[in-house]
Protein backbone atom coordinates (compact mmCIF):
# COMPACT_ATOMS: atom_id res chain seq x y z
CA UNK A 1 0.00 0.00 0.00
CA UNK A 2 1.48 3.44 -0.98
CA UNK A 3 2.17 6.16 1.77
CA UNK A 4 0.18 8.69 -0.18
CA UNK A 5 -3.22 6.97 0.73
CA UNK A 6 -2.58 8.90 4.41
CA UNK A 7 -3.36 12.21 1.64
CA UNK A 8 -5.93 11.04 -0.11
CA UNK A 9 -9.23 12.85 0.26
CA UNK A 10 -10.85 12.74 3.73
CA UNK A 11 -14.32 11.51 3.77
CA UNK A 12 -16.83 14.13 4.31
CA UNK A 13 -18.77 12.24 6.99
CA UNK A 14 -17.13 10.57 10.03
CA UNK A 15 -17.39 6.96 9.66
CA UNK A 16 -16.54 3.51 11.84
CA UNK A 17 -14.87 0.81 10.95
CA UNK A 18 -14.49 -2.41 12.58
CA UNK A 19 -10.99 -4.01 12.10
CA UNK A 20 -11.03 -6.62 14.80
CA UNK A 21 -12.89 -7.94 18.07
CA UNK A 22 -16.02 -8.49 15.82
CA UNK A 23 -17.76 -11.60 15.83
CA UNK A 24 -14.34 -12.59 18.20
CA UNK A 25 -13.35 -11.68 21.30
CA UNK A 26 -9.82 -10.54 20.44
CA UNK A 27 -8.07 -8.32 17.76
CA UNK A 28 -9.45 -4.94 19.21
CA UNK A 29 -9.22 -2.60 16.30
CA UNK A 30 -11.17 0.47 15.61
CA UNK A 31 -11.13 2.77 12.73
CA UNK A 32 -12.80 6.43 12.70
CA UNK A 33 -12.33 8.56 9.76
CA UNK A 34 -13.44 11.62 10.10
CA UNK A 35 -13.22 14.86 7.43
CA UNK A 36 -10.36 15.97 9.88
CA UNK A 37 -8.38 13.04 10.91
CA UNK A 38 -8.28 9.15 11.39
CA UNK A 39 -7.69 7.87 14.43
CA UNK A 40 -7.85 3.83 15.89
CA UNK A 41 -8.70 2.89 19.29
CA UNK A 42 -7.16 -0.02 20.73
CA UNK A 43 -4.41 -1.77 18.23
CA UNK A 44 -4.83 -5.38 19.64
CA UNK A 45 -3.53 -8.83 18.80
CA UNK A 46 -5.99 -11.68 17.15
CA UNK A 47 -5.48 -14.83 19.80
CA UNK A 48 -6.59 -18.33 19.72
CA UNK A 49 -7.80 -20.06 16.89
CA UNK A 50 -5.39 -20.39 13.61
CA UNK A 51 -7.94 -18.77 11.38
CA UNK A 52 -7.61 -16.01 13.81
CA UNK A 53 -4.05 -16.00 14.57
CA UNK A 54 -3.26 -15.65 10.93
CA UNK A 55 -5.07 -12.04 10.29
CA UNK A 56 -2.17 -11.24 12.46
CA UNK A 57 -0.02 -11.43 9.58
CA UNK A 58 -2.49 -9.96 6.59
CA UNK A 59 -1.51 -6.62 5.62
CA UNK A 60 -3.30 -4.12 7.73
CA UNK A 61 -6.57 -3.03 6.35
CA UNK A 62 -5.03 1.03 5.88
CA UNK A 63 -1.53 2.23 5.53
CA UNK A 64 -0.53 2.30 9.15
CA UNK A 65 1.22 5.92 7.94
CA UNK A 66 -1.84 7.39 7.70
CA UNK A 67 -3.29 6.81 10.83
CA UNK A 68 -2.93 10.10 12.78
CA UNK A 69 -3.48 8.80 16.50
CA UNK A 70 -3.90 5.53 18.64
CA UNK A 71 -6.09 5.63 21.60
CA UNK A 72 -5.64 2.26 23.89
CA UNK A 73 -8.48 1.25 26.38
CA UNK A 74 -5.98 -0.72 28.28
CA UNK A 75 -2.42 -3.14 28.72
CA UNK A 76 -3.87 -6.42 27.72
CA UNK A 77 -2.30 -8.03 24.48
CA UNK A 78 -5.56 -8.36 22.50
CA UNK A 79 -6.06 -4.51 22.69
CA UNK A 80 -2.56 -3.35 22.18
CA UNK A 81 0.08 -6.13 21.02
CA UNK A 82 -0.56 -5.07 17.64
CA UNK A 83 1.04 -1.74 17.92
CA UNK A 84 4.74 -2.80 17.86
CA UNK A 85 3.71 -3.64 13.96
CA UNK A 86 1.93 -0.54 13.22
CA UNK A 87 4.58 1.27 14.42
CA UNK A 88 7.43 -0.85 12.56
CA UNK A 89 5.37 -0.55 9.42
CA UNK A 90 4.87 3.46 8.90
CA UNK A 91 2.96 4.84 12.24
CA UNK A 92 4.12 7.94 13.00
CA UNK A 93 1.85 9.40 15.36
CA UNK A 94 0.82 9.22 19.02
CA UNK A 95 -0.71 6.47 20.96
CA UNK A 96 -2.63 8.31 24.23
CA UNK A 97 -3.06 6.13 27.19
CA UNK A 98 -3.37 6.11 30.57
CA UNK A 99 -0.48 5.97 32.91
CA UNK A 100 -1.38 2.92 34.02
CA UNK A 101 -1.73 1.46 30.69
CA UNK A 102 1.50 3.17 29.26
CA UNK A 103 3.48 1.45 32.74
CA UNK A 104 1.58 -1.87 31.88
CA UNK A 105 2.52 -2.13 28.07
CA UNK A 106 6.07 -0.88 28.72
CA UNK A 107 6.12 -4.80 30.65
CA UNK A 108 4.08 -6.54 27.91
CA UNK A 109 4.92 -5.38 24.99
CA UNK A 110 8.34 -5.98 25.05
CA UNK A 111 7.48 -9.98 26.38
CA UNK A 112 5.28 -9.85 23.62
CA UNK A 113 8.10 -9.76 21.27
CA UNK A 114 9.88 -11.74 22.91
CA UNK A 115 7.66 -14.27 22.39
CA UNK A 116 7.19 -14.30 19.29
CA UNK A 117 10.89 -14.13 18.61
CA UNK A 118 11.51 -17.67 20.90
CA UNK A 119 8.33 -18.93 19.01
CA UNK A 120 9.81 -18.86 15.75
CA UNK A 121 13.29 -19.69 17.21
CA UNK A 122 11.58 -23.25 19.02
CA UNK A 123 9.83 -23.73 15.47
CA UNK A 124 12.72 -23.65 13.77
CA UNK A 125 14.70 -25.87 16.17
CA UNK A 126 12.13 -28.83 15.95
CA UNK A 127 11.25 -27.58 12.16
CA UNK A 128 7.58 -27.77 13.19
CA UNK A 129 6.96 -24.62 11.42
CA UNK A 130 5.51 -24.99 8.01
CA UNK A 131 7.19 -21.51 7.16
CA UNK A 132 10.72 -21.71 6.59
CA UNK A 133 12.22 -20.38 8.46
CA UNK A 134 9.80 -19.41 10.60
CA UNK A 135 9.78 -15.66 11.59
CA UNK A 136 8.31 -13.82 14.70
CA UNK A 137 5.40 -11.53 14.15
CA UNK A 138 7.74 -8.71 15.52
CA UNK A 139 10.69 -8.26 17.95
CA UNK A 140 11.37 -7.03 21.32
CA UNK A 141 13.46 -4.01 20.05
CA UNK A 142 10.11 -3.57 17.61
CA UNK A 143 8.21 -3.53 21.09
CA UNK A 144 10.27 -0.82 22.61
CA UNK A 145 10.64 0.79 19.25
CA UNK A 146 6.46 1.38 19.69
CA UNK A 147 6.97 2.43 23.23
CA UNK A 148 8.29 5.43 21.89
CA UNK A 149 4.92 6.74 20.72
CA UNK A 150 3.34 6.51 24.28
CA UNK A 151 1.80 10.04 25.60
CA UNK A 152 0.33 9.95 29.31
CA UNK A 153 -3.57 11.05 29.74
CA UNK A 154 -5.61 11.33 32.86
CA UNK A 155 -9.25 10.11 33.84
CA UNK A 156 -12.21 12.60 33.11
CA UNK A 157 -9.59 15.17 31.44
CA UNK A 158 -10.29 15.94 27.71
CA UNK A 159 -7.65 15.48 25.34
CA UNK A 160 -7.07 16.33 21.60
CA UNK A 161 -6.07 12.94 20.05
CA UNK A 162 -6.18 14.70 16.40
CA UNK A 163 -7.42 17.45 14.25
CA UNK A 164 -11.41 17.75 15.35
CA UNK A 165 -11.19 14.70 17.20
CA UNK A 166 -11.07 14.46 21.53
CA UNK A 167 -11.30 12.15 23.78
CA UNK A 168 -12.11 11.07 27.82
CA UNK A 169 -10.64 8.37 29.45
CA UNK A 170 -12.70 7.07 32.42
CA UNK A 171 -11.98 4.54 34.58
CA UNK A 172 -12.95 0.82 33.73
CA UNK A 173 -12.16 -1.48 36.77
CA UNK A 174 -10.71 -4.04 34.60
CA UNK A 175 -7.06 -3.82 35.25
CA UNK A 176 -4.91 -1.32 36.71
CA UNK A 177 -5.13 1.93 33.97
CA UNK A 178 -8.01 0.62 32.21
CA UNK A 179 -10.29 3.33 30.92
CA UNK A 180 -13.42 3.61 28.52
CA UNK A 181 -12.92 6.06 26.03
CA UNK A 182 -15.43 8.73 24.56
CA UNK A 183 -14.51 10.08 21.45
CA UNK A 184 -15.71 13.22 20.44
CA UNK A 185 -16.24 14.09 16.87
CA UNK A 186 -16.44 17.34 15.43
CA UNK A 187 -17.73 17.54 12.34
CA UNK A 188 -19.58 17.00 9.70
CA UNK A 189 -21.69 17.46 13.37
CA UNK A 190 -20.74 17.00 16.88
CA UNK A 191 -20.98 12.93 17.44
CA UNK A 192 -19.77 10.88 20.65
CA UNK A 193 -18.31 7.58 20.29
CA UNK A 194 -18.37 5.34 23.57
CA UNK A 195 -16.09 2.44 23.54
CA UNK A 196 -16.33 0.34 26.47
CA UNK A 197 -12.85 -1.44 26.57
CA UNK A 198 -13.21 -4.21 28.66
CA UNK A 199 -15.42 -3.55 31.08
CA UNK A 200 -14.52 -4.78 34.96
CA UNK A 201 -16.35 -5.75 37.44
CA UNK A 202 -18.10 -3.50 40.41
CA UNK A 203 -16.36 -5.82 43.56
CA UNK A 204 -13.31 -6.02 41.82
CA UNK A 205 -10.98 -6.14 45.04
CA UNK A 206 -8.10 -3.95 44.21
CA UNK A 207 -9.59 -1.22 41.16
CA UNK A 208 -12.41 1.31 42.09
CA UNK A 209 -15.59 0.05 40.04
CA UNK A 210 -16.20 1.50 36.51
CA UNK A 211 -17.19 5.11 35.92
CA UNK A 212 -20.81 5.52 35.13
CA UNK A 213 -21.65 5.18 31.44
CA UNK A 214 -21.54 8.60 29.58
CA UNK A 215 -23.82 10.10 27.15
CA UNK A 216 -22.97 8.10 23.57
CA UNK A 217 -24.51 8.71 20.47
CA UNK A 218 -23.02 5.52 19.29
CA UNK A 219 -21.84 2.75 22.27
CA UNK A 220 -19.16 -0.21 20.93
CA UNK A 221 -19.64 -2.34 24.28
CA UNK A 222 -17.75 -5.53 25.01
CA UNK A 223 -19.83 -9.18 25.64
CA UNK A 224 -17.26 -11.42 26.53
CA UNK A 225 -19.37 -12.60 29.06
CA UNK A 226 -22.51 -11.53 27.21
CA UNK A 227 -24.42 -14.91 28.04
CA UNK A 228 -23.24 -15.70 31.26
CA UNK A 229 -23.24 -14.36 34.89
CA UNK A 230 -20.55 -14.96 37.11
CA UNK A 231 -21.83 -17.33 40.29
CA UNK A 232 -18.96 -15.56 42.79
CA UNK A 233 -19.36 -17.38 45.98
CA UNK A 234 -19.84 -20.39 44.27
CA UNK A 235 -16.48 -19.78 42.66
CA UNK A 236 -15.04 -18.33 45.51
CA UNK A 237 -15.63 -21.47 47.32
CA UNK A 238 -15.08 -23.77 44.72
CA UNK A 239 -11.40 -22.28 44.31
CA UNK A 240 -10.82 -22.36 48.19
CA UNK A 241 -12.05 -26.41 48.18
CA UNK A 242 -9.28 -27.39 45.10
CA UNK A 243 -6.33 -25.97 47.14
CA UNK A 244 -7.24 -27.94 50.22
CA UNK A 245 -7.94 -30.93 48.88
CA UNK A 246 -5.30 -31.20 46.39
CA UNK A 247 -2.77 -29.81 49.00
CA UNK A 248 -4.29 -32.98 51.89
CA UNK A 249 -3.55 -35.14 48.74
CA UNK A 250 0.38 -33.96 48.92
CA UNK A 251 -0.59 -31.98 44.93
CA UNK A 252 0.14 -29.25 43.40
CA UNK A 253 -2.49 -26.53 42.13
CA UNK A 254 -1.08 -24.91 38.43
CA UNK A 255 -3.26 -21.47 38.04
CA UNK A 256 -2.70 -20.62 34.42
CA UNK A 257 -2.73 -17.06 34.83
CA UNK A 258 -3.03 -13.34 32.91
CA UNK A 259 0.10 -12.16 34.02
CA UNK A 260 -1.53 -8.46 34.70
CA UNK A 261 -4.45 -8.20 37.21
CA UNK A 262 -5.18 -11.84 37.41
CA UNK A 263 -2.17 -12.85 39.33
CA UNK A 264 -2.96 -10.09 41.85
CA UNK A 265 -6.49 -10.53 42.62
CA UNK A 266 -5.63 -14.06 42.79
CA UNK A 267 -2.62 -13.72 45.43
CA UNK A 268 -5.11 -10.83 46.94
CA UNK A 269 -7.92 -13.52 47.76
CA UNK A 270 -5.21 -16.23 48.64
CA UNK A 271 -4.02 -14.56 51.58
CA UNK A 272 -7.29 -13.63 52.76
CA UNK A 273 -8.05 -17.50 52.42
CA UNK A 274 -4.71 -18.24 54.71
CA UNK A 275 -5.45 -15.78 56.48
CA UNK A 276 -8.91 -17.28 57.91
CA UNK A 277 -8.17 -20.34 57.33
CA UNK A 278 -9.92 -21.60 54.49
CA UNK A 279 -6.69 -23.26 53.11
CA UNK A 280 -3.62 -23.99 54.46
CA UNK A 281 -0.66 -22.13 54.57
CA UNK A 282 1.64 -23.63 51.46
CA UNK A 283 3.73 -22.34 49.22
CA UNK A 284 2.60 -19.87 46.45
CA UNK A 285 5.12 -19.52 43.75
CA UNK A 286 4.24 -16.74 40.77
CA UNK A 287 6.59 -17.99 38.10
CA UNK A 288 6.07 -15.22 35.18
CA UNK A 289 8.70 -13.00 34.97
CA UNK A 290 5.98 -10.60 33.28
CA UNK A 291 3.66 -11.30 36.44
CA UNK A 292 6.24 -10.19 38.69
CA UNK A 293 6.93 -6.70 36.83
CA UNK A 294 3.21 -6.08 36.57
CA UNK A 295 3.02 -7.10 40.57
CA UNK A 296 6.02 -4.29 41.07
CA UNK A 297 3.48 -1.88 39.06
CA UNK A 298 0.42 -2.63 41.23
CA UNK A 299 2.55 -2.51 44.73
CA UNK A 300 3.57 1.00 43.00
CA UNK A 301 0.12 2.27 42.59
CA UNK A 302 -1.61 0.96 45.86
CA UNK A 303 1.56 2.95 47.65
CA UNK A 304 0.91 6.38 45.54
CA UNK A 305 -2.90 5.93 45.88
CA UNK A 306 -3.51 5.77 42.24
CA UNK A 307 -6.53 7.03 40.46
CA UNK A 308 -8.43 4.23 39.94
CA UNK A 309 -6.97 2.05 43.15
CA UNK A 310 -10.08 1.47 45.73
CA UNK A 311 -9.43 4.32 48.25
CA UNK A 312 -9.16 1.92 51.31
CA UNK A 313 -6.22 0.32 49.40
CA UNK A 314 -4.01 3.46 49.12
CA UNK A 315 -0.80 3.17 51.14
CA UNK A 316 -1.85 -0.30 51.55
CA UNK A 317 1.86 -1.81 51.84
CA UNK A 318 1.96 -5.05 51.06
CA UNK A 319 -2.01 -7.04 50.17
CA UNK A 320 -0.35 -9.59 47.78
CA UNK A 321 2.12 -11.84 50.08
CA UNK A 322 0.19 -15.07 51.48
CA UNK A 323 3.13 -15.28 53.86
CA UNK A 324 5.08 -17.67 51.52
CA UNK A 325 5.08 -15.85 48.57
CA UNK A 326 7.62 -17.13 46.66
CA UNK A 327 8.72 -14.35 43.35
CA UNK A 328 10.27 -16.89 40.59
CA UNK A 329 11.98 -14.38 38.51
CA UNK A 330 14.87 -16.43 37.37
CA UNK A 331 14.60 -19.69 35.05
CA UNK A 332 16.78 -21.38 37.64
CA UNK A 333 14.21 -20.38 39.96
CA UNK A 334 11.29 -21.12 37.99
CA UNK A 335 13.29 -24.72 37.35
CA UNK A 336 14.03 -25.64 41.28
CA UNK A 337 10.15 -25.33 41.54
CA UNK A 338 9.40 -28.90 39.98
CA UNK A 339 12.05 -30.18 42.54
CA UNK A 340 9.87 -28.70 45.54
CA UNK A 341 6.89 -31.23 44.71
CA UNK A 342 3.39 -30.70 46.66
CA UNK A 343 1.63 -29.01 47.92
CA UNK A 344 2.05 -26.26 46.92
CA UNK A 345 0.15 -23.48 44.20
CA UNK A 346 1.88 -22.14 40.75
CA UNK A 347 0.91 -18.95 39.57
CA UNK A 348 2.44 -19.09 35.68
CA UNK A 349 1.26 -17.54 32.65
CA UNK A 350 -0.17 -16.89 30.30
CA UNK A 351 -3.53 -17.37 31.36
CA UNK A 352 -5.07 -19.64 28.32
CA UNK A 353 -1.94 -21.93 27.99
CA UNK A 354 -1.08 -20.45 24.81
CA UNK A 355 2.28 -19.98 26.02
CA UNK A 356 4.97 -18.96 28.67
CA UNK A 357 6.37 -21.08 31.93
CA UNK A 358 3.33 -22.42 32.78
CA UNK A 359 3.25 -24.97 29.68
CA UNK A 360 6.49 -26.32 31.32
CA UNK A 361 4.25 -27.12 34.68
CA UNK A 362 1.39 -28.27 32.91
CA UNK A 363 3.61 -31.16 30.83
CA UNK A 364 4.78 -32.04 34.27
CA UNK A 365 1.51 -32.27 36.85
CA UNK A 366 -1.37 -32.82 34.30
CA UNK A 367 -0.52 -36.67 34.15
CA UNK A 368 -1.11 -37.20 37.60
CA UNK A 369 -4.29 -37.09 39.23
CA UNK A 370 -3.30 -35.69 42.78
CA UNK A 371 -2.47 -32.56 41.17
CA UNK A 372 -5.00 -29.78 40.07
CA UNK A 373 -5.29 -27.01 37.57
CA UNK A 374 -7.57 -24.27 38.33
CA UNK A 375 -8.99 -22.39 35.17
CA UNK A 376 -9.78 -18.44 36.75
CA UNK A 377 -9.96 -16.87 33.08
CA UNK A 378 -11.60 -16.40 29.61
CA UNK A 379 -10.60 -19.09 27.61
CA UNK A 380 -10.46 -18.54 24.00
CA UNK A 381 -12.05 -21.17 21.01
CA UNK A 382 -8.68 -22.82 19.84
CA UNK A 383 -6.49 -22.53 23.28
CA UNK A 384 -5.15 -25.09 25.42
CA UNK A 385 -7.17 -23.48 28.08
CA UNK A 386 -10.34 -24.37 26.13
CA UNK A 387 -9.32 -27.44 25.12
CA UNK A 388 -8.78 -28.43 29.01
CA UNK A 389 -11.93 -26.59 29.82
CA UNK A 390 -13.85 -28.97 27.64
CA UNK A 391 -12.29 -32.14 29.47
CA UNK A 392 -10.30 -33.06 26.54
CA UNK A 393 -8.04 -36.26 27.42
CA UNK A 394 -4.69 -35.48 26.75
CA UNK A 395 -2.92 -32.19 25.48
CA UNK A 396 -0.52 -31.37 22.94
CA UNK A 397 2.79 -29.66 24.83
CA UNK A 398 5.77 -28.62 22.87
CA UNK A 399 4.82 -30.94 20.01
CA UNK A 400 4.08 -34.06 21.85
CA UNK A 401 1.07 -35.21 23.65
CA UNK A 402 0.49 -35.31 27.42
CA UNK A 403 -2.49 -37.21 29.00
CA UNK A 404 -4.61 -34.84 31.44
CA UNK A 405 -5.34 -36.92 34.45
CA UNK A 406 -4.66 -33.74 37.29
CA UNK A 407 -8.15 -32.04 37.91
CA UNK A 408 -9.55 -29.56 36.08
CA UNK A 409 -11.40 -27.24 37.54
CA UNK A 410 -13.24 -23.98 36.00
CA UNK A 411 -13.66 -20.90 38.65
CA UNK A 412 -15.16 -18.15 36.13
CA UNK A 413 -15.99 -16.00 39.12
CA UNK A 414 -12.70 -14.96 39.05
CA UNK A 415 -12.97 -12.89 36.06
CA UNK A 416 -12.10 -9.32 35.70
CA UNK A 417 -14.81 -9.21 32.91
CA UNK A 418 -18.35 -7.72 33.93
CA UNK A 419 -20.87 -10.42 33.07
CA UNK A 420 -24.12 -10.20 31.39
CA UNK A 421 -26.08 -8.21 33.88
CA UNK A 422 -22.95 -6.35 34.92
CA UNK A 423 -22.37 -4.63 31.37
CA UNK A 424 -26.63 -4.57 31.41
CA UNK A 425 -26.53 -2.52 34.59
CA UNK A 426 -23.59 -0.50 33.54
CA UNK A 427 -25.35 0.40 29.87
CA UNK A 428 -27.91 1.11 32.12
CA UNK A 429 -26.26 4.34 33.29
CA UNK A 430 -26.48 6.03 30.08
CA UNK A 431 -28.97 8.91 30.49
CA UNK A 432 -30.62 8.96 26.64
CA UNK A 433 -30.02 5.87 24.29
CA UNK A 434 -27.54 5.63 21.83
CA UNK A 435 -28.25 5.87 17.86
CA UNK A 436 -27.21 2.72 17.90
CA UNK A 437 -25.32 -0.26 20.43
CA UNK A 438 -22.60 -2.40 18.27
CA UNK A 439 -21.78 -5.60 20.44
CA UNK A 440 -17.88 -6.25 19.95
CA UNK A 441 -15.31 -8.02 21.84
CA UNK A 442 -17.55 -11.75 22.30
CA UNK A 443 -17.62 -15.07 20.45
CA UNK A 444 -20.93 -15.19 18.48
CA UNK A 445 -22.96 -17.13 21.18
CA UNK A 446 -22.32 -14.39 23.83
CA UNK A 447 -22.52 -10.96 21.60
CA UNK A 448 -26.04 -12.39 20.51
CA UNK A 449 -27.22 -12.87 23.64
CA UNK A 450 -26.73 -9.41 24.56
CA UNK A 451 -27.64 -8.02 21.24
CA UNK A 452 -30.73 -9.51 22.23
CA UNK A 453 -30.91 -8.29 25.91
CA UNK A 454 -30.11 -4.68 24.70
CA UNK A 455 -32.76 -4.86 22.01
CA UNK A 456 -35.68 -6.27 24.08
CA UNK A 457 -35.20 -4.74 27.37
CA UNK A 458 -33.80 -1.45 26.16
CA UNK A 459 -35.45 -1.00 23.37
CA UNK A 460 -31.95 0.05 21.84
CA UNK A 461 -30.77 -0.49 18.17
CA UNK A 462 -28.48 -3.09 18.58
CA UNK A 463 -25.79 -4.74 16.02
CA UNK A 464 -22.81 -7.28 16.62
CA UNK A 465 -20.73 -6.11 13.51
CA UNK A 466 -18.54 -7.77 10.76
CA UNK A 467 -15.16 -8.25 10.83
CA UNK A 468 -14.61 -4.89 8.23
CA UNK A 469 -17.82 -3.93 8.01
CA UNK A 470 -17.93 -0.11 7.96
CA UNK A 471 -20.55 2.22 9.22
CA UNK A 472 -21.68 5.90 8.83
CA UNK A 473 -21.87 7.60 12.38
CA UNK A 474 -22.98 11.01 10.77
ZN1 LIG B 1 -8.77 -6.94 28.96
Amino acid sequence: MSKSQGELARPGRAMLRFLGAAGTVTGSRFLIDTPDSRVLVDCGLFQGRKELRELNWAQFPVDPASIDAIALTHAHIDHCGFLPVLVRDGFKGAVFATQGTAQLCKIVLPDSGHLHEEEARYANRRGYSKHAPALPLYTEADAKQALEHLSHVKYEEPVQLAPGVRAIFRRAGHILGSATIALEIERPKPTTVVFTGDLGRPFHPILSPPAPMPDADFILTESTYGDRLHEDADSIELFANTIRNTAAGGGTVVIPSFAVDRTEVILWHLRRMMESGQVPRIPVFVDSPMALSALAVYRAALAEGGDDIREELHGASEPFDPGMLVEARRVEQSKKINAEGGPAVIVSASGMATGGRVLHHLRRLLPDPKNAVLLVGFQADGTRGRRLLNGEPTLKLFGTFVSVRAQVVNVPGFSVHADQKEIVDWLRTARRAPTTAFVVHGEPESASALRARLDEDFGWTAVVPKYLEQVRLN
